[in-house]
């Protein structure tokens, strides 16, 4: 009798983790496991700047590719241009466009995201955070 209740209550816990809440579930799992990681743009849109609970599409602007959950995201950039795709390296301050940047976690487990314009200021960021 007890047994078979934990089991249904290990059974609705496993439902609303893998089924219910999926999505949430799989974003907090890349909230924390691509810390230190490059994420693709597939999952940013590029009007702002943290992670997306889902898959972003992608649009070209002045032949760059960038990506945007929605029309009024693209259009958001397009008309602030300056304020929205070009964003500082989070090691060495350059001006950088996001069509271009590397992008990642600024913290493990937060959707907040960070640029970057080389392999080698990304490592530098990740590497300074583990002190
Ligand atoms: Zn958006």
């Amino acid at each position: 009798m007890i047994i078979s209740f934990i089991l249904l209550s290990i059974m609705a816990v496993l439902i609303l983790v893998f089924f219910t809440y999926r999505c949430q579930t799989r974003f907090f799992y890349r909230e924390t496991a691509w810390y230190g990681k490059e994420i693709p743009g597939e999952w940013v849109c590029m009007d702002g700047d943290i992670l997306k609970l889902h898959k972003t599409s992608k649009s070209t602007y002045k032949n760059n590719v960038y990506y945007f959950c929605s029309e009024e995201c693209y259009n958001y950039m397009v008309m602030h241009f300056t304020k929205t795709a070009m964003v500082r390296d989070a090691i060495s301050g350059d001006l950088i466009n996001k069509a271009e940047a590397l992008i990642g976690l600024k913290e493990k487990g937060k959707p907040e995201l960070v640029y970057f314009k080389n392999r080698q200021t990304m490592n530098m960021y990740y590497e300074q955070r583990k002190k």
